[in-house]
């Protein structure tokens, strides 16, 4: 069989301990065989962004932005035990962070199904793609004590005018305030990834926030919302037969839960970060969630949701064979590869990826797969056996062969 050819690399973004293990097998067993890879390679281990005082990550991140499609391996965020076990010179920062604050981007996860590993609610047949804003609100806060007597204000300066808004007055008890903002052009930037990867899916988009309450500052992002749509992006909306729709929070998380799935719901940054962990959480494993960072521009980064498993890398490293779950990883090769063929017009590489991901759902739901699917897989008539990770790729690969 001739191999895949593709137009354009993907930018290859390798990372640490397990996941950079397996990263390499998946190359090794799933895509060199079958694919003529292009891919400009960026060696984000911790070892190398001290190599480069992290430029390399700023490489990887410019390299995204220059062609559009990238694929990510976890990294280690380092932290203060991290500093002496890899003897750093500084705490960098996490890449995933540098990256999405280089794209502008925002982060989309995605579960992945499949029949035996079944979501805690059984309405939903298919999968809630989660959106969260990642600037501002009560992530970039300030925050006081207010002893009882004190006076609260809002003061907002601008051209040596000043407006003051009587925030409370602790007459009776002491108490606490709170100040945070946000800005026009990250709620829009935020806005504009969400809909260009609604049409990219093909999906309905939902946004939720508290606009009957908070009647200025969630409003606000209803506002822009409503214009980004309006203005660029209804026509194409219409013409893909999906639909836009904003509802109140309260009012989402009901929908959300009587829902049978298939739609992005895009939140504020709060809510987004407490609804993708009960998400992902309720959609079954860690390791079957992958996620998306979309920049306001339209261009693409993949990654599993999970980190680097840290505890199986010690057992590999003592020459123990690990289960280590490699579908999320997966996923990040085969979102990239059916972007790259998609942007690139190479419906071959599309159909390589969709094969992949065909094969790998069915290894599951035929029984095979690592041992922490095994610990949560019911179906009835299907017996699962747990395979090393090397085993269960091997198995995906049997399948991949005869579809291909
Ligand atoms: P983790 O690597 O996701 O692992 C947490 C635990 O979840 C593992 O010990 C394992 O449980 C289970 N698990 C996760 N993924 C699995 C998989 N594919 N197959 C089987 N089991 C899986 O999170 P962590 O231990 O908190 O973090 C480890 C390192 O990853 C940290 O240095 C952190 O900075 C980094 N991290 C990176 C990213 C990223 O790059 N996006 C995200 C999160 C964390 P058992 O050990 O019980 O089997
Ligand atoms: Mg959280």
């Amino acid at each position: 069989m001739d191999k895949i050819k593709m137009l354009t690399p993907v930018v290859e973004l390798d990372g640490d301990e397990m996941t950079r293990v397996i990263w390499q097998w998946i190359k090794d067993v799933l895509i060199f065989p079958y694919v003529d890879l292009k891919s400009e390679y960026y060696d984000l281990s911790l070892v190398n962004r001290e190599a480069t005082k992290d430029q390399v990550t700023k490489d990887a991140a410019a390299a995204i932005d220059r062609l559009g499609v990238g694929v990510k391996c976890a990294t280690i965020t380092p932290n203060a035990q991290r500093m002496t076990e890899y003897s750093l010179s500084s705490m960098w920062k996490s890449p995933n962070g540098t990256i999405r604050a280089a794209l502008d981007g925002t982060v989309f996860r995605e579960p992945i199904m499949a029949s035996g590993i079944s979501p805690l609610v059984p309405a939903w047949t298919s999968p809630i793609i989660i959106a969260r804003h990642a600037y501002g609100d009560v992530y970039k806060d300030v925050e006081a004590l207010c002893p009882k007597g004190s006076k609260a204000e809002l003061v907002i300066t601008s051209e040596g005018e000043e407006k003051r808004i009587l925030i409370a007055d602790y007459v009776k008890s002491g108490g606490v305030a709170l100040g945070m903002h946000n800005l026009d052009s990250s709620i829009r930037s935020f806005a504009k990834s969400c809909f260009n990867y609604a049409l990219t899916k093909g999906l309905d988009l939902w946004f939720s926030s508290k606009d009957t309450i908070s009647a200025t500052y969630d409003h606000r992002f209803k506002d822009i919302f409503q214009e980004e749509y309006d203005a660029n992006y209804k026509a194409a909306f219409e013409e893909k037969g999906i639909t836009y729709f904003y509802t109140l929070i309260d009012d989402a998380v009901a929908r959300v839960m009587r829902s049978k799935g298939g739609f992005i719901w895009a939140c504020k940054n709060y809510d987004g970060d407490v609804m993708s962990d009960m998400l992902a959480t309720a959609f079954g494993s860690l390791a079957m969630m992958t996620s998306v960072l979309v920049s306001p521009s339209g261009k693409f980064e993949f990654e599993a949701a999970h980190g680097t498993v840290t505890r199986h890398y010690y057992r590999h490293l003592k020459g123990e064979s690990t289960g280590t779950n490699p579908i999320a990883t997966i996923f990040a090769w085969t979102g990239g590869l059916k972007k790259r063929g998609e942007l690139d017009g190479t419906p071959d590489l599309v159909r390589y990826a969709e094969l992949l991901e065909k094969a790998t759902i069915e290894t599951v739901e035929s029984g095979y797969m690592t041992g922490d699917l095994k610990a949560i897989f019911k179906k009835d008539g299907v017996e699962p056996v747990a395979l090393t990770t090397m085993e269960f790729l091997h198995k995906i690969a049997e399948r991949l062969e005869k579809a291909l």
